[in-house]
């Protein structure tokens, strides 16, 4: 197999041949066909998040088929296409588990992080955590379903279903997706991008957004939520300035710069800041559930295999619209 692999965070992926790995127990190997390029594979390779497995093949985003298939596992068969999320296991046992909040689990394995992930040919997954993606005709356009649209389906959860408008600040690879559900839901999209930006926001307004200006400006009328995807903590008194009395600020990322201080007056009146952490498989029900069905459409940039340092370049200076996908030819 082929794999791009981290070898110490700050550095670029190498290239690497390697032996097959074998699924041990309760595990599955996929023929990786995409894997889509996430802002939290930049953070790792950044060092914004610490203790990587290393050496490390990157990748949540994984779309493959099923090639191998480890001892007692059932309900999958050979060549059955798959997705693997970020959460890739969790210890069944700990409180959170317990809880049904398996996405605070104490133990987690994180899929391109504390596991390798699938910036490779193939990959290895706990077959208890992947999605059966057989709706799905496309695994370039799937691919970023499986953490930007996943992490944005339970940031919009968290935002609340009584919110009628909504704002996504940063239109990259999650709100792209979630602006389409927030519109097939009825609900007004409000997007708002770097000064300036008037590509991001031309692509926004072609999505369904009611309205797309800079980060800074105000919309034009108070927000009921808004859900924070870039990782920038200014934006998170900026957003809170914008939703109305008992309006919530949800912080979709797993990292961000700090976050100035503001004034009370701008949290007060009930007004709320949460974060969204990792996954369940209940939301990953839910959310394949509703895309199967809801004909989104992912604008997706293709590259091959060998050139993921180039798409996380490009990632890392914005200069995409949609999501990165890595392609293995
Ligand atoms: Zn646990
Ligand atoms: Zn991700």
């Amino acid at each position: 197999m082929r794999a791009m692999v981290l070898h110490a965070p700050g550095t670029e992926l190498v290239p690497e041949e390697r032996s097959l790995p074998l699924p041990g127990p309760g595990e599955i190997r996929l023929q990786v066909e995409a894997c889509a390029v996430c802002r939290t594979d930049l953070h790792i390779i950044d060092r914004d998040l610490q203790h990587p497995k290393l050496p490390l093949v990157p990748g949540h985003e994984i779309v493959g088929r099923v090639d191998q298939i480890g001892p007692g596992v059932t309900g999958f068969t050979l060549g059955e296409r798959v997705g693997v999320p970020w959460l890739g296991g969790t210890c069944g046992c700990c409180t959170y588990c317990v809880e049904e909040r398996e996405n605070l689990c104490n133990a987690p394995v994180f899929t391109g992080y504390t596991r390798d992930g699938g910036f490779a040919t193939h990959a290895v997954a706990n077959a208890a955590f992947s999605i059966k993606l057989g709706a799905f005709d496309d695994p370039a356009s799937a691919a970023p379903l499986l953490c930007a649209g996943l992490i944005g389906w339970r940031s919009l959860v968290a935002a609340g279903d009584c919110s009628r408008t909504i704002g996504l600040y940063g239109f990259g690879a999650a709100a792209h997706i979630i602006a389409q559900v927030c519109v097939r839901q009825g609900r007004r999209v409000f997007a708002f991008t770097r000064r300036g930006d008037e590509t991001a926001q031309t692509f926004a307004r072609e999505l369904g957004a009611a309205w797309a200006g800079d980060s800074e400006q105000m919309p034009p009328e108070p927000l009921d939520a808004a859900i924070i995807f870039a990782p920038v903590g200014s934006l998170v008194p900026a957003a809170l300035k914008a939703v109305r009395k008992g309006g919530r600020v949800v912080c979709g990322g797993i990292h961000m710069s700090d976050i100035p201080s503001f004034p009370y007056r701008l949290l007060w009146e009930e007004r709320q800041v949460v974060s969204v952490a990792n996954l369940t498989r209940a939301d990953a029900v839910d959310f394949f559930a509703f895309a199967s069905t809801a004909n989104l459409h992912t604008e997706t940039v293709e590259y091959d295999l060998a050139r993921a340092n180039e798409a996380l370049a490009d990632l890392r200076e914005g200069r995409l619209r949609g999501a990165a996908v890595l392609v293995p030819r």
